[in-house]
């Protein structure tokens, strides 16, 4: 088994040549900080709007090399949150998010086929399914909010037998089907983007060119970043994980989780025999949620949200590479379809997960200056990050539009404890809650103490896992 940090993804795409790293001095309209697909999407949206702007993207690494292009490849829209969006934002307006979601899910598709991008993209829907009677129903809520606010055509509860048709796994129960949900091969979307939008002629990227510094005020932002440095009129923040760190302005607003995956070798026979062969991809209903989906040449990935948290803004070390986690990830997977015993695992990996206590993404501007941030996708950033690149377009064109009016939008700031006391205040609560999810799925009954330490997260309003 290869154990790697950028994991199979990104090598099934191919190596690309590195991009230019910034060596001088550079004025433009904007600059957008990190090249993830929060990132690159702004890009796009901002060039397409507006052509005439001027927009450097400033890389620390490889465009598209950290999450972004080693995910699970779901292509999510916001519908199974519509209860949790309602309940903070109102029906109508979860709606109008949940709707604005689901047509990014649909933009990304069009955007390959008119680019002639084979990122794998597939609207094959996305099922949850339960996988021991702790998890049974888990999806109820989701569903009968989507058919209490006059929109029962995007959510469906699945009988047993309705899930084994779509997939077999011992484990299987009942399950919830939403149809608004895609796959891609996240490596291919993230390297097509990066080379659409290094090739627009008013985009300029730098890669290998660490942010080191942001200075922001009413006139515009200045960084420093690689041996150059760059004046902007406005900014985007769309760096991910780091943006947690002690020193940014978002400190206190997002945690550092993380997130690993396992990758078999191909396995087409095993994938028909299971009657997976609708290409959907599918969680259980834990909180800390094992998610997997089939890949165009036969492999299943399958992934697992439990992996340690991370110190502040540190996405690198066991974030990326733990074995310990990955061993886990592998023991879930062989349990979910034991029909792959003796079948080869041929590579792992794993990234930082940017949790927002809300479970929803948040886009926002900082103060009042023209610099804005999109953060906190909590595993669900792929689809979610388009429509971030569509509203900060609008607010940096300084547009108000039903996109800049979304109630993701500068939501009202909901702070999670950091540093040190938040790293092992989060640190013991997911090993409570490792431990009590073993115990559920071994059919045992959860030490109290797990049960009552894995609850502290929801009694202090921090929304975990589905
Ligand atoms: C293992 C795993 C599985 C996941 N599965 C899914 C899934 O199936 N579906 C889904 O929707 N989401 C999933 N996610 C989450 C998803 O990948 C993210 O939400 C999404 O990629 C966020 O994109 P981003 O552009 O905001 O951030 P990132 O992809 O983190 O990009 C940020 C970029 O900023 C750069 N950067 C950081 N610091 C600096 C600096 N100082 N200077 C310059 N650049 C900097 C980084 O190098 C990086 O390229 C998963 C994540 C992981 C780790």
């Amino acid at each position: 088994m290869k154990h790697t940090t950028q994991g199979w993804w990104l090598e099934e795409a191919g190596a690309r040549d590195s991009l230019p790293s910034l060596g001088r001095h550079i004025d433009c309209d904007l600059a957008i900080l990190g090249g993830g697909f929060t990132g690159l999407w702004t890009a796009w949206q901002v060039s397409k709007r507006e052509p005439s702007m001027k927009v450097v993207v400033v890389e620390r690494d490889r465009c598209g090399h950290g999450p972004s292009g080693r995910n699970g490849g779901f292509v999510m829209s916001l519908w199974p949150s519509l209860e949790n969006m309602a309940q903070r934002f109102g029906a109508g307006r979860a709606i109008e998010t949940a709707r604005a979601s689901a047509d990014s899910v649909d933009e990304i598709g069009e955007f390959c086929a008119d680019h002639d991008l084979d990122a794998w993209f597939h609207k094959g829907g996305y099922m949850m399914v339960s996988a021991s009677p702790a998890q049974d129903a888990v999806w109820q809520s989701e569903v009968a909010a989507c058919h209490e606010y006059g929109v029962p055509e995007v959510a469906r509860e699945l009988e047993p037998g309705e899930v084994a048709e779509r997939c077999r796994s011992p484990l299987f129960r009942g399950g919830a089907y939403f149809p608004d949900s895609a796959t891609v091969q996240p490596g291919r979307l993230a390297l097509g983007l990066r080379s659409i939008i290094a090739g627009l002629p008013n985009v300029e990227v730098f890669e290998s060119s660490p942010v080191r510094s942001v200075e922001t005020g009413p006139w515009g932002c200045r960084i420093e970043a690689g041996s150059g440095s760059v004046s902007s009129k406005s900014a985007v923040l769309a760096m991910g994980g780091v943006m947690a760190g002690s020193r940014s302005p978002l400190k206190g607003r997002l945690t550092v989780a993380s997130s690993h995956i396992a990758l078999t070798e191909p396995v087409p026979d095993l994938i028909e025999e299971i009657g997976w062969t609708g290409g959907e991809s599918i969680t259980d209903g834990r909180r800390l949620v094992n998610y997997f989906r089939t890949t165009e040449d036969g492999r299943i990935a399958f992934g697992w949200g439990g992996g340690e948290i991370a110190c502040g803004g540190r996405i690198e070390g066991r974030a990326e590479i733990d074995r310990e986690v990955i061993d886990q990830v592998i023991a879930n997977l062989l349990r979910t379809f034991p029909g792959l015993a003796g079948r080869q695992i041929t590579h792992a990996w794993g990234g930082p997960i940017d949790a927002s206590p809300t479970h929803l993404p948040s886009i926002v501007q900082l103060g009042s200056d023209p610099v804005y941030a999109a953060f906190g996708y909590t595993g669900n950033g792929v689809g979610p990050s388009h429509l971030a690149g569509k509203v900060l377009a609008s607010l940096v064109l300084e547009v108000s539009d039903e996109l800049t009016r979304l109630p993701l939008v500068n939501p009202e700031p909901q702070r999670v404890p950091g540093g040190l006391a938040g790293w092992i205040g989060g640190s013991v609560i997911r090993n409570a809650m490792v431990r009590r999810e073993a115990a559920e799925d071994a059919g045992q009954s959860p030490a109290s103490v797990d049960r009552l330490v894995s609850e502290v997260p929801e009694l202090i309003g921090f929304h975990i896992g589905r």
